[in-house]
This record gives structure tokens, sequence and C-alpha cells, in this order.
């Protein structure tokens, strides 16, 4: 098997992040309730992950909150931060977890392509934000976060960054970026398991809860304290899902996330490069940006599900075709359906010259039911 969708979450896992799973579940402990020995370890691994986290995104590790992930995130602040009576500013390329919390807070909502010139021509009066993924989970294209978070720095404008499809794979300064509020979840790029992500904090922002509950101290107020992380925390960790953070983080830092990206860009290119050679192929790629390895295309006149099929069904590689939850980018390009293929870790050239044949022979024998 090719499995080629690691935007909907990452094949390979370290050996240490499935050893510490495994062994975190026959010992396991609730951090920060109590403090009998298996309480306390977790509470220690829960401390050690959120100063790993930090050093990543370098943040204050006292606001590094853990989530379900980038969907409890995002719903989480954009509830927690926004009305109708807020101006925000996002983009045409964000995923349904950005765009859904938006249209439910009915704030006043413009869309731009996610360039800083169109940011700029769209700030007025009551605008409160800008709220852009770092990467497309689509087209895999960067978006420039520096220059459109100093942009947002200097004008008084919050800048939220949805980090789905980037933290793991590309340097990431809360600080350097003029971040305000980060979104990352742990089973892409940072190599965990699913269900564990979370939102990175600068300054003194306060973003009211999303749930209110047990936080292990303050038991007697009715009120959820509100001192972070516990302020967006109520209920019981999940603390598998941390323990693979905190050891897929330490293989992050011993490879250099850079090298993967490398590993992955690499291969991506190539197989961009046979398959724009393939007449029948429309790649969705923006020749005026850098991108991860991502790459989303269609077979002219063949439904993407349908190619999609062709790809798992003959030669056994495992891609994903649909809107991917962005809707927009398909009114964009004009289309309701792309078939996605996400490199990773485990990929090789060979695996993307394979991809390429498989396109071309999938192309070149037509639909014939
Ligand atoms: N944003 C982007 C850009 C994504 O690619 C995804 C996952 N496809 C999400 C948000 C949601 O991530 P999760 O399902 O892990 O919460």
């Amino acid at each position: 098997m090719i499995y080629v969708d690691n935007a909907a979450t990452t094949f390979y896992k370290p050996d240490s992040v499935i050893t510490a799973v495994s062994e975190y579940l026959r010992h396991p402990g609730n951090p920060g309730r109590g403090t009998n020995h298996c309480a306390l370890e977790a509470s220690r691994t829960v401390l050690d992950t959120r100063i790993k986290l930090a050093e990543l995104f370098d943040c204050d590790m006292r606001k590094v909150v853990f989530t379900s992930g980038v969907t409890e995130s995002l719903n989480t602040v954009i509830r927690g931060l926004f009305g109708p009576e807020d101006h925000v500013i996002t983009t045409y390329m964000e995923h349904n977890s950005m765009l859904r919390p938006l249209y439910r807070q009915n704030c006043e909502l413009s869309i731009c392509d996610g360039s800083l010139a169109e940011i700029k021509k769209l700030v007025k009066e009551n605008t409160k934000a800008v709220l852009i993924n770092h990467v497309s989970n689509v087209t895999g294209e960067i978006n420039p976060i520096r220059e459109i978070g100093k942009f947002c720095r200097e004008n008084q404008l919050l800048f939220l960054v949805d980090s789905a499809q980037s933290a793991g794979l590309l340097p990431i300064s809360m600080k350097k970026d003029f971040i305000d509020v980060l979104c990352f979840t742990g089973h892409k790029g940072l190599l965990g398991i699913q269900g564990i992500g979370g939102i990175c904090i600068e300054g003194n922002l306060k973003i009211s809860p999303l749930k209110v509950g047990g936080t292990g101290y303050r038991s007697f107020d009715k009120a959820q304290p509100d001192k972070y992380p516990s302020a967006l925390e109520a209920g019981t960790l999940n603390m598998p899902g941390i323990v693979s953070l905190n050891h897929s983080l330490d293989y992050l830092k011993k490879q250099g996330i850079e090298t993967l990206l490398h590993h992955e860009q690499r291969i991506a290119d190539e197989f961009c490069r046979q398959v724009e050679t393939f007449p029948f192929v429309t790649v969705y790629r923006n020749p005026k940006k850098e991108h991860v390895g991502i790459v989303s295309l269609n077979i002219a006149g063949m439904d993407a599900a349908y190619v999609s099929d062709r790809l798992s069904c003959l030669y056994q590689i495992e891609t994903r075709a649909g809107a991917h939850c962005a809707p927009l980018v398909h009114e964009y390009y004009g289309t309701e359906s792309m078939v996605r293929f996400s490199f990773g870790v485990q990929n090789t050239m060979e695996e993307a010259a394979q991809c390429a044949e498989a396109i071309y022979r999938i192309g070149k024998e037509g639909r014939n039911d």
C-alpha cells in the first residue's frame, strides 16, 4: 500500500510514541487530580509537554492549553472572542473548522485570498481580527503569516493562525510571527495520535471557555477559574494524546522539522512535475506560492471519487477525494471535488513515480463503466 493521505492524518508515528502510549495505558493517572503517584506522574508529563510545545512554537508555556484538536480550539477561540458586532477577515482557503464557527457567531466576515495586499484593503473601523490557516489542506500552499502578523500587530488587530497543516513541518514562532492565538492539532505533522491538540495564547487575551467543569482545584468556586491553562481545560485531559505528543516532539526535534518538510516537498514536487506533463491533468497549485507535500488534481471528465477509488482498488494508492471540508477553495477553482495526494515522512521518490504512473494509466484508460 502507498499511503498518501497524510494531510488527513499522518501514517507514520515514531516507535517511541507507540511504545510510550501503550506504556502509559498500563500505568495511567489523572493529571491535576490528587497527589497519588500516578496523578503526579501524569501531571509531570503534562507540564513537560507544555514546555516542549512552548519551545516549538516560541510561546509562553503557561498559556499552552490542551484540547481535542484544532476543531475544538477554533470553536473555543471564535466563540470566546467574536460576536455580531465584530468584523473579521479570513480567506477562501479556510477549512470548515474555521468557517463554520465564524458563520455561527454571525460576525461580519470578509473573505480574501490571504495576501497582505488584499487584507489591507479590507480593514475597517470595527475590524477585530485576521484569521488564516498557515497551510491550505487542499492546495498545500503556505501563507505568509509573518508579514500578515506584523501588519496585524501594527494595526491592533488580533492575529489567529490555524496550524493544522503546518505544525511540525514549518517553523512557527508566535513571537516573531506576531501570532496572538495559535491553534494546533496533534495527529498530523506533529506525529501524535488522534484526539489531541491545543491553543497557544500570547499576551493578556481573555477567551471565555466553551465548556466549564472540573479543574482539580478551587472546587467550591461556582465560576470556572480564569487562569490559563485550566480556564479552557475543564475535564480530564487526553493523557494518551499528551504522552504521544511528548514523545513525537522529541522525535521532531531530533530529526529537525526542516528535514521532514524538505523530504515531503521533494517527493511532492517530483510527483507534480510528472503529472503536469499529462494533458488531461489539472493540478491546483498557485505558482506564486511555496507548498508543503500536498498536491490536489483532477483528471478531465472524470469524477475525483472515481479516480481515488481506482487508485485504491487497482494500485493500492490511498488518497482522498472530495471537497476536503474547504468549500470556498472549490468555488475559487470552479470545482466540487479534487483528488488529494498528501505525502509524508514514510513516502519515497519511487512512490511518487508510482503515483504519477497510476494517474497516467487511469487518465489514459478513460471511464468505461
Ligand atoms: N484546519 C485545517 C487546515 C485542516 O486541514 C484540518 C484537518 N483536516 C482541520 C483544521 C481540523 O483538524 P482536526 O480534525 O484535527 O480538528
